[in-house]
């Protein structure tokens, strides 16, 4: 079954050229020409030789050898020209036929990965991701590549010999054949070991570029805690291991590739010792030997590479595996094919009896319900760990529930297709990453067509203006790696301002409170209220002042919805959060909810 499956991913591999079949039959012509051409060459050289050899001492015979001397030196120079151009065309066009068909092969795993859903992307490091990718692609092309355009000429080449060699001499012919597969069969025992280490590598290569990544990831993390040697020396480390394997691989190689010359050269000894015994019984010319040495040599690398073949396609289905498992990665989320858009929407949201978990049966949210008219602005509130960012995951279809329905104006979120869905949803995390880029064109990736007219009246809503004015460059200035070069407060403005740009009809903002400053605050805070007068708005909050504005408060705790309501109702009602805020009046923070406050006024299990 596994087999059956590897074969079809290798004829679904092929279909990657499918596309340019004229391309692949032109290269397959030129190659089988130079193919051609290079068996027909050891028979014009012993035209020439046995011409010369021949015996006839009168002019006339002189004049006659010189003219075909001079006739098939002609030959041997056209055929050589015809070699190269030929050659060297078919080279060039199936490189370029190789960068097209890398960049289909890129495009349909690209796609893929950006298509794929966050629980992927949570379970896959980047640089696991990254190796795959590129190993993968460059093997993966470079065997598509072999198999196609080495097996037909390779073929072609051998029967072109074998005919010539028996049209020479019977007997000269079976002794090269002997030796000939000889190297081959040694070269099919190599190539098994060698695509399983192949395999072995690209593993070991994926764990070092995910740790690498990570590291330069946490690069304020590792300096700080003096982790550079650290983490210098795994990498060197773990280099050093699989250069062993390498070197381990170079000895295997090096002593079947002794074997293979072994043969070889014993092949070419034996064709020239009985040739040479056939020539002194004047049973054969001296250009017929010279010749068949030709062709004994040349014998050996077509059969190579025919056994070659099935090393290439043992490391094809390591490569045709390494980017078909990407490709074909099944999702957890994914648009059902009746799937619809949802070109404008209201934005009322209900979460209908919703219970999720991430892994197996430790749930995250239980039994959830809660309802959310259009134009409304909702504040989750609870400790960490409680479910709220998994709410707003939920809402933009990141995850789907395993029982119960989230409902987008009546209608269930896995019913519309997920750009659709979220099209109508701006986030701003808390923890926001801008592109290495310019301030304008990451407010803009909201949408490219904006003009600078709306981006800047979007940053002028989000309290961005000023600052960026302030800058010497505007709004060209350059942000830095993930925005590293602003401040935490300004790349939040930024992130406001592209998620209004994007002018949807529901914003999630994931309220920061630790690293923003007292002005940015206060700026965040105008643009959330702002909002939340005509769009449904959604706020993981931590402000008092903030959930005080809200139409609805959800109070989570482990997953469950403890209380929900506004702020006056739930005070009134003398539970948990009444609690909370009597706790936080009194609380030096003066007005920020913090985890430490839940547990102060009713202690978790
Ligand atoms: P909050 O936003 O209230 O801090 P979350 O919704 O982020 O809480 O997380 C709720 C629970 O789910 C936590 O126990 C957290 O550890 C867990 N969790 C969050 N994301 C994942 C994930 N991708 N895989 C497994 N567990 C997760």
């Amino acid at each position: 079954m596994q087999q059956i499956n590897g074969r079809s991913r290798i004829l679904r591999a092929l279909g990657f050229l499918s596309p340019y079949w004229k391309n692949v039959i032109l290269i397959l012509f030129l190659t089988l020409l130079t193919s051609a051409v290079n068996s027909v060459e050891p028979m014009v050289q012993k035209l020439l030789i046995d011409a010369l050899t021949t015996g006839g001492s009168t002019v006339r015979y002189a004049q006659s050898l010189m003219g075909s001397v001079m006739l098939t030196i002609a030959l041997l120079v056209l055929l050589a020209i015809a070699r190269e151009t030929v050659g060297g065309l078919s080279n060039y066009l199936s490189w370029r036929l190789r960068l097209r068909t890398n960049h289909k092969i890129l495009d349909s795993a690209v796609g893929k990965i950006y298509s794929l859903s966050l629980s992927f992307h949570q379970n896959e490091t980047i640089g696991s991701i990254m190796t795959r990718l590129d190993r993968g692609i460059t093997g993966f092309s470079s065997v598509l590549f072999d198999i196609t355009l080495t097996l037909l000429p390779s073929l072609l080449y051998l029967a072109c010999t074998i005919v010539f060699m028996f049209m020479m001499d019977a007997r000269l012919a079976w002794v090269a054949l002997f030796f000939a597969p000889l190297p081959a069969l040694i070269g099919i025992r190599s190539s098994k070991i060698s695509a399983e280490r192949e395999k072995q590598l690209l593993s070991r290569w994926m764990c070092i570029y995910s740790r690498f990544h990570e590291g330069l990831n946490l690069i304020k993390t590792v300096k700080s805690f003096l982790l550079e040697n650290g983490e210098q020396k795994r990498f060197l480390n773990a280099v050093e291991d699989t250069n062993e394997l390498v070197r381990s691989g170079v000895k295997i190689d090096a002593k079947y590739n002794f074997l293979k010359d072994i043969c070889m050269d014993a092949g070419r000894l034996a064709v020239l010792s009985y040739g040479a015994y056939l020539i002194v019984h004047h049973e054969i010319t001296i250009g017929t030997l010279v010749a068949f040495l030709a062709y004994t040599g040349s014998l050996f690398g077509p059969m190579l590479g025919l056994a070659g073949m099935y090393e290439t396609l043992r490391k094809a289905r390591v490569y045709v595996d390494t980017i078909f498992d990407i490709i074909d990665t099944a999702d957890s989320v994914s648009d059902r094919t009746d799937a619809r858009e949802m070109p404008t929407v209201r934005g009322a949201i209900e979460f209908d009896h919703v219970a999720f978990a991430y892994r197996g049966d430790r749930p995250v949210l239980k039994d959830t319900c809660f309802q959310v008219q259009p134009g409304s602005m909702v504040a989750l509130v609870g400790p960490s760990g409680s479910g709220k960012t998994t709410i707003v995951d939920l809402l933009n279809r990141f995850y789907d529930p395993q029982i119960g329905r989230v409902l987008l104006d009546g209608v269930d979120v896995r019913e519309l297709k997920q750009k659709s869905l979220r099209s109508h949803i701006g986030m701003v995390l808390q923890d926001t990453a801008l592109f290495n880029d310019t301030i304008k064109n990451n407010i803009a990736c909201a949408r490219p067509d904006a003009s600078d007219d709306e981006i800047a009246r979007a940053a002028r809503a989000a309290g961005a203006d000023r600052f960026i004015e302030k800058k010497p460059e505007g709004y060209a200035t350059q942000v830095g790696e993930r925005g590293v070069l602003l401040s935490g407060g300004e790349r939040q403005r930024i992130a406001i301002a592209r998620a209004i740009l994007k002018d949807p009809q529901i914003f999630i903002f994931d309220e920061a409170s630790s690293n923003l400053d007292a002005e940015s605050e206060e700026l965040v805070q105008q643009a959330i209220t702002e909002l939340a007068k005509t769009k449904t708005v959604f706020v993981i909050a931590h402000r008092l002042s903030t959930i005080r504005k809200a139409d609805l408060i959800l109070v989570l705790r482990g997953g469950e919805i403890v209380e929900q309501g506004r702020h006056d109702e739930l005070v009134e009602k003398g539970g948990l959060y009444h609690k909370l805020v009597a706790v936080q009046a009194i609380s030096l923070h003066s007005d920020t909810i913090q985890s430490s406050d839940f547990d102060a006024v009713a202690p978790s299990d």
